[in-house]
């Protein structure tokens, strides 16, 4: 199906062509109909697939018609959780809109207020804002809402786990009742789901990836190593492999500045990108990267939300986040819009508990591997949803027996296989299950068991 026929007007199809996009992602396919038709929208969808597209294009249609803005007005409130996001929606609706004569405009924190409160003056049509930014500017009478009919609210578990949720109930409390409401949600936990509830009526649901999985164009693995040997691996995978451009996360700001650090005197090219950076230098960063100024671009989860890098081959988890919903955006990074990419995981054996979480909620079990020269002195333990499950014993009619049993089989029959003898269906030597650590297959399903092969 062509772009065309989803009723977007000759404007709008003239962008999307100069995008180059030749045709839509199943999100726009299905999106871009029922937001043209007024209704509400749940979607389920990961950054990468073409979301922002799927609200921006048709919003941009259905603000083509109507009345114009009043000063100071808006009519479609866009809201993200981080600057970044808000930028680089605030840069896609400015594409799509290239050939309409629409205003929009885009507000965020840490930057000076006037310039925004400007910008609002004249009114603007579709606002993109993060939520505390936004309240400033309403408290000072800078933005009035009466005229909005529409609200996006983008990457919205983000905002929840951001402890946003008491500034989107001020702000929701500003907008008129009467409006059309989309919310989108890499992941639905309970949270959302309850304020889908308070916030949209009788909505259209998408769900375009399988719920809290990874993009399946993600070959993800991780490398068993001891902590202290992390930094030293990175360098190590990063010349040996030839990455050119690698998006790396770490826990902590401070565990950020510190492998950039080491990463330099390790003559490699690298910039950190956090909450403790000014906007300036965040922008400059990101920018640098993308122009592949900068090898390597290290952040912490919260400023790596919504960055768009195109094409961008691998991601390394340095640390292993904290709360599992992370790895899923974390490595959304790449595989975007149908590329391949890979997510790679440094492994050490304190982080097996943050394994477990992860593998529970993408229900897969990542394949380990170990490289050469980085053999982990502490064992990296197996995660405990791997541990095979005890065969089923086949039903099948037990034959009239022809012979008498002997006095073995009474006593055995019935009773637990002994410690070292080996189920049929398990080639493993004592019945237990282990990730795989060949680097031939990089991802097993959950439960899958192979024998253990760990490399020199
Ligand atoms: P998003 O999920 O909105 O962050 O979009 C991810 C990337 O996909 C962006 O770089 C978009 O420019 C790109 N994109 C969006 N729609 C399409 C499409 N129909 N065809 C190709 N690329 C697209």
């Amino acid at each position: 199906m062509s772009f065309s026929s989803l009723g977007l007007s000759k404007p709008i199809l003239r962008a999307i062509d100069e995008s180059g996009y030749s045709k839509p992602t199943p999100i726009q396919l299905k999106a871009i109909p029922a937001v043209l038709s007024g209704k509400d929208l749940m979607a389920a969808a990961q950054t990468g697939t073409g979301k922002t597209a799927s609200f921006a294009l048709p919003l941009l249609q259905r603000l083509s018609s109507g009345a114009a803005v009043k000063p100071n007005h808006i009519r479609v409130l866009v809201l993200t959780p981080t600057r970044e996001l808000a930028v680089q929606v605030a840069q896609s609706i400015a594409t799509y809109g290239n050939h309409l004569s629409l205003k929009s405009a885009v507000v965020y924190g840490g930057v000076k207020i006037n310039p925004q409160m400007m910008k609002l003056r004249s009114g603007v049509d579709l606002l993109v804002a993060t939520p505390g930014r936004l309240l400033d500017l309403a408290s000072q009478n800078a933005v009035k809402f009466s005229q909005v009919e529409t609200l996006v609210l983008d990457e919205a578990d983000r905002m929840l786990d951001m402890g946003f949720s008491d500034e989107i109930n001020k702000i929701m409390a500003l907008l008129p009742k009467k409006r059309q409401n989309l919310l989108f949600s890499a992941t639905f936990s309970d949270a959302i789901r309850k304020l889908a509830r308070a916030l949209l009526n009788n909505p259209l649901q998408i769900d375009v990836s399988p719920r809290n999985s990874a993009a399946k164009s993600v070959k993800q693995w991780a490398y068993e190593v001891d902590k202290s040997k992390k930094p030293a691996l990175l360098s190590h995978l990063i010349r040996n492999k030839s990455w050119s451009q690698v998006l790396v996360f770490t826990k902590t700001k401070k565990g950020a500045d510190e492998l950039v650090r080491q990463l330099k005197s390790d003559n490699l090219s690298a910039v950190a990108i956090h909450g403790d950076k000014s906007q300036g230098l965040r922008t400059r960063a990101l920018a640098d990267f993308k122009a592949h100024k900068t090898r390597i671009l290290v952040a912490t989860d919260i400023a790596a939300r919504g960055l768009d890098i195109n094409n961008l081959p691998q991601v390394i988890n340095f640390d292993l986040p904290k709360v599992a919903e992370d790895y899923i955006h974390r490595i959304g990074r790449t595989g975007r819009a149908g590329l391949q990419g890979e997510g790679i995981s440094l492994l050490s054996a304190d982080e097996v508990k943050l394994l477990a979480a992860i593998e529970s909620l993408t229900k897969q079990t990542l394949v380990r591997e170990v490289e050469t020269g980085f053999v982990p002195k502490h064992k990296v333990p197996l995660t405990r949803q791997t541990k095979p499950k005890k065969p089923k014993k086949p039903k099948v009619k037990r034959a009239r027996r022809e012979v008498p049993k002997s006095a073995v089989e009474r006593k055995t029959r019935g009773k637990k296989p002994r410690r070292g003898s080996t189920p049929p269906d398990i080639g493993t030597s004592n019945g237990r299950g282990r990730q795989r650590r060949d680097s031939n297959s990089v991802t097993t399903k959950q439960g899958k068991i192979t024998k253990s092969k760990r490399l020199p």
